[in-house]
């Protein structure tokens, strides 16, 4: 009976995770078949449609800040941050939505052949999956770690994951940075979600305010095991130390999959903003809080893992 109910908590929480972000490696056969039994109690299928229908997942562009602008789809962002020495793209979509990302870029104004480099949060293929199309045809370095690295090479085990995998390129690590005219991206090494995870933060500008902006560059809960859940933790916990830095706090929360940073709903309150109304994109509590929630669904995950490990 305890089994049982351990068992449905760790499909739900599997299916959770799923739902928010797609990872390429699969779960094993049976948590599978347990999410599937989940998902379709709720007379749903696991999402896989809904995701890949070109017309449900389409986003017209949009600019965040002066210097960033969205152009991902429905389920995964992808941003566009401009300096004055070139393109900087934040994840690379997948499959046929690569296209939605170069539309998107030429549509609010900007050639895609001044991409410079494409920065991968994680080796899922919905975060990775268009690397290489950047890379070969406008010449982008692609950078994530090298644990990453390695997990965007191997082969997948469900072949709806499958990748054009980019050439091994810039291995970047805990405290590197990047700069590129104007600008400068800090890296933070984030382990959880996957073993890899890459975070970065850089500034953001409305008008004459420069704001701190982070990507958590692995939000999902979709893994397994003590230690990972562990890291995970960890993570978030520093993320919570750097948010909190005196007189420089984390004001702009700017997520890999947009539902999980409130993007479209902030980008909503932004259409609408009056002359003299603060930017809807920075709240500095809002993040804190964010962190905090992900800590204890963390911490709730925890606690499910050690007893099916038996602890
Ligand atoms: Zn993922």
């Amino acid at each position: 009976m305890r089994r049982s109910f351990l068992a449905l908590l760790s499909a739900l929480l599997v299916t959770l995770g799923a739902a928010a972000c797609g990872e390429s490696t699969a779960p094993a056969p049976d948590e599978a078949s347990e999410a599937d039994v989940a998902t379709s109690a709720e007379g749903e299928d696991d999402g896989w449609g809904l995701r890949n229908d070109p017309a449900a997942q389409r986003v017209e562009p949009f600019q965040i800040f002066d210097n960033l602008y969205y152009v991902g789809i429905d389920w995964v962002s992808c941003y566009l941050l401009v300096t004055t020495d070139g393109l900087i793209l934040i994840g690379s979509l997948y499959g046929d939505f690569i296209d939605n990302a170069i539309d998107g870029i030429r549509a609010v104004g900007f050639d895609p052949s001044d991409l410079k480099y494409v920065l991968v949060t994680h080796g899922h293929f919905d975060h990775v999956g268009g690397a290489a199309r950047f890379q070969e045809a406008y010449g982008a370095r692609v950078g994530m770690t090298e644990a990453d690295w390695e997990l965007a090479e191997q082969p997948p085990s469900d072949p709806r994951y499958e990748i054009d995998v980019p050439v091994h390129d810039m291995v970047i690590a805990d405290g590197d940075t990047l700069q590129l005219g104007d600008t400068e991206i800090r890296f933070y090494v984030t382990p959880g979600h996957t073993e890899g995870v890459l975070s970065m933060e850089f500034p953001v500008r409305d008008g004459g305010e420069e704001h701190r902006a982070f990507v958590f560059g692995g939000v999902g809960l979709n893994f397994e095991g003590v230690h990972r859940t562990n890291l995970y933790l960890d993570s978030v916990a520093r993320i919570g130390r750097l948010a909190a830095e005196e007189g420089n706090p984390i004001d702009v929360n700017i997520s890999n999959h947009a539902s999980m940073g409130r993007i479209f709903e902030r980008a909503e309150q932004l259409a609408s903003r009056g002359e003299g109304d603060p930017h809807p994109f920075v709240d500095p509590q809002g993040f804190v809080d964010w962190l905090a929630e992900l800590q204890r669904n963390a911490g709730e995950k925890l606690a499910v893992e050690r007893e099916l490990a038996g602890e």
